[in-house]
């Protein structure tokens, strides 16, 4: 019937050399006004900078872009998306049926590899009853991340985290693996450390052949403002002069390697490349590539 379309999809198989990938997403979020965002750069700047990209200024979209991987034989998922909690608008939560779309069963994910541990990465791990959602995986997760959020930080600003991670990381504890700065923890899988949005926040360079793709989850956090205004911490940085030296440092070589990478949160699916542009930089999203059914994954 004319106009009768189903949902859109909400995922995006692609490949990585020979690894079937599929970025698959947990839905929008809606997070406070941008000024409250980035509170270092002059709102009459950010309005502006938004206006000009016909983006709102009452809020800031971001998308949750997990990434499934099939590598080293195994079917892997790189963060769990906010699980059932809806502390950023209505749409979070669909990760279970974006992984659907994509014909994986919860119980087909081997390992779940979290960047770090912020709400939007780690409480889908588990479902509101404590159950493990995905009960045949593993984790993986930086030690330093790990042992900053079991230390339980003190300050206003951490408690939510604190609590979510005692409630969907901590009981998970017998199935986690810790992840080292520079370990090639699975064949083609490096974890990096970039410190500074959390302590042992981890980005991932996933290698096939001679592509390569850096999956830098939140070391940026919008398409525009984390690139055009890069030396701007977001309020969600733990540590936000770390943060900004780190997204410097990886921006920076994201654009002189000319690697691509892939964005938790940036315009969907995340995917491309970082431009220098004076002392700020630019993301380019890379176009679509179809590809075949051969290669769709399962
Ligand atoms: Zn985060």
């Amino acid at each position: 019937m004319r106009g009768r379309w189903p949902a859109a999809s909400c995922i995006y198989p692609f490949r990585i050399g020979d690894l079937p990938a599929c970025v698959v997403s947990d839905g929008p979020l809606a997070l406070p006004p941008p000024a409250d965002v980035w509170k270092s750069v002059p709102e009459s700047a950010l309005h502006a900078d938004l206006a000009a990209a016909f983006l709102p200024a009452d809020r800031t979209e971001v998308e949750q872009n997990a990434l499934l991987l099939e590598a080293a034989g195994q079917t892997l998922l790189f963060d769990a998306g906010l699980g059932d909690a809806h502390p950023y608008g209505p749409h979070s939560g669909r990760l279970v049926r974006s992984l659907a779309e994509a014909g994986i069963e919860p119980d087909a994910i081997d390992a779940v590899i979290l960047t770090h541990a912020h709400s939007d990465q780690c409480w889908g791990l588990t479902l509101a009853d404590g159950t493990p959602r995905f009960p045949d995986a593993r984790i993986y997760i930086s030690q330093i991340e790990f042992d900053f959020w079991a230390g339980e930080p003190a300050g206003e600003r951490l408690a939510r985290s604190v609590a979510g991670f005692r409630r969907h990381v901590l009981p998970l504890r017998d199935r986690i693996t810790f992840l080292r700065d520079g370990e090639e923890f699975l064949p083609g899988i490096t974890a990096l450390a970039t410190p500074g949005h959390t302590p042992g926040h981890t980005s991932h360079r996933i290698t096939s052949g001679d592509a390569a793709l850096c999956l830098a989850a939140d070391v940026v956090h919008h398409s525009l403002i984390s690139f055009r205004h890069a030396a701007a911490a977001a309020i969600f940085d733990v540590d936000p002069a770390q943060a900004v030296r780190t997204r410097a440092a990886l921006l920076s070589r994201l654009a002189d390697e000319r690697t691509e990478m892939l964005g938790y949160h940036l315009a969907w699916p995340g995917l491309g490349h970082v431009q220098r542009d004076g002392t700020a930089f630019r993301f380019l999203p890379t176009p679509m590539r179809l590809v075949g059914a051969d290669d769709i994954m399962r």
